[in-house]
């Protein structure tokens, strides 16, 4: 089998590649919503890839997996991976699952990530308010994250919350950073604590905390929300579109406390997990497929993150459903250290009629069934998708 063509349709906002082979299968991947600029980085890989055979993926990626980089330049590498593990299940006719060792549990567990209601006000009863809604969501989630600090609008609409100025800007655009004054420490603990009087024992509560946080304080507020058993603080010191890891400043903040300390979202490729992991400088990683590098980078990742104690809960909230999939099938083969990976949607919610093969409902009781069709085992309905091309990506399903 060859590649006989890469394309890339910008589906509401996720870039959606499609592989074409020679033999009239096609495989799919997407890319986070948060990148719909990606398409022109997408086709750039094509003179490395035609004529190679998809279903030797290992050897397609090393054709351009040195061609990526941190958030966002990974999620191209990545997209193509995925695609690639989409036609060999195909051609193979089993699921992808089966071509990364098995699967050894039949369901796998999902965090909130996706499903969010809208917050006006950043006080401990706002939190409380969210909290509810969140645990009354019909996908009946065990774990629930939700962010706090420079991982929220907190630090710039509580007055007098950091000794920094607050920068603005779009998401994930503005870079804040600095010392918390004592009123923002105790601001965030207060807001934790009110979330976890909502959920109690029964429902876990991970926090998205930065990055930006000063290894001093990084260390106050682990150690304060020791009593209440929070999952994790995640992406204190670097995270999200930081381009590099501080793995020795992480390690002190892990070292300091009980409370797990997790990262990982942005990392691209194994190699700069290695002091993460090696040095034991954090509880919990967190990789996304669509930035790692796909799913068998993130499953070598995982395995390695296991050798050394270290736990994993991927992240994937802007990975819809073609996402939603690709995180089944490797979560259904990662080991023990395995939590749960963060849930997607598919935005709009026409993503839903354009899509086959999710269960219905998807989430039952903070689960997903891992379904048994070939590749990823979600299709488009091509005639309903069809509608939702832009005009210059018309012929994309031809
Ligand atoms: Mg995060």
């Amino acid at each position: 089998m060859k590649i006989t063509g890469l394309k890339c349709a910008v589906i509401g906002d996720n870039p959606v590649v499609r592989i074409v082979t020679d033999e009239g299968i096609s495989g799919y991947g997407e890319i986070e919503s948060y990148k719909p600029y990606l398409k022109p980085a997408v086709l750039t890989y094509t003179p490395y890839i035609l004529g190679e055979d998809p279903t030797d993926v290992e050897r397609v990626m090393l054709k351009i997996r040195h061609r990526g980089a941190f958030k966002p330049w990974g999620s191209a590498v990545s997209a193509i991976e995925m695609a690639c593990w989409d036609i060999a299940g195909k051609a193979a006719g089993v699921p992808v699952y089966k071509l990364l060792g098995g699967k050894v549990r039949d369901r796998v567990r999902v965090y909130n990530g996706a499903v969010r209601f809208p917050m006006t006000d950043y006080n401990p009863e706002d939190y409380a308010e969210n909290m509810k809604k969140m645990k009354a969501a019909k996908e009946g989630f065990s774990i629930i994250k939700q962010g706090i600090g420079f991982h929220s609008p907190m630090h710039r609409e509580i007055p007098g919350f950091s000794y920094a100025d607050a920068q603005r800007g779009a998401s994930h655009g503005a870079r804040n950073r600095g010392l918390l004054t004592e009123r923002g420490l105790t601001h965030t603990i207060a807001c934790v604590e009110a979330m976890k009087a909502v959920l109690g024992d029964e429902i876990g509560l991970a926090l998205d905390c930065g990055p930006g946080w000063m290894a001093p304080d990084a260390i106050r507020l682990a150690k304060a929300l020791e009593p209440l058993n929070v999952m994790w603080l995640e992406d204190l010191i670097t995270g999200d579109y930081v381009p590099y890891v501080s793995a020795d400043v992480y390690r002190d903040v892990t070292r300091s406390t009980s409370t797990p300390i997790h990262t990982g979202e942005q990392i691209y490729l194994r190699q700069n997990f290695k002091e993460l992991i090696e040095g034991h400088a954090i509880s919990i990683i967190g990789p996304d497929p669509c930035d790692i590098g796909g799913i068998a980078e993130l499953k070598w990742v995982a395995e390695y993150a296991d050798l050394h104690g270290i736990l994993i809960a991927p992240h994937g909230t802007g990975d819809g459903l073609l996402g939603l999939a690709a995180l089944v099938q490797v979560c259904a083969t990662l080991p023990d250290n395995y939590i749960a990976f963060e849930y997607p949607t598919g935005k709009p919610d026409w993503w839903y009629d354009i899509v086959e093969g999710l269960p219905t409902p998807i989430v039952v009781n903070g689960f997903i069934h891992v379904w048994d069709r070939p590749g990823m085992g979600v299709e488009f309905n091509i005639e309903a998708a069809t509608e939702h091309l832009a005009e210059e990506d018309r012929d994309f399903f031809a």
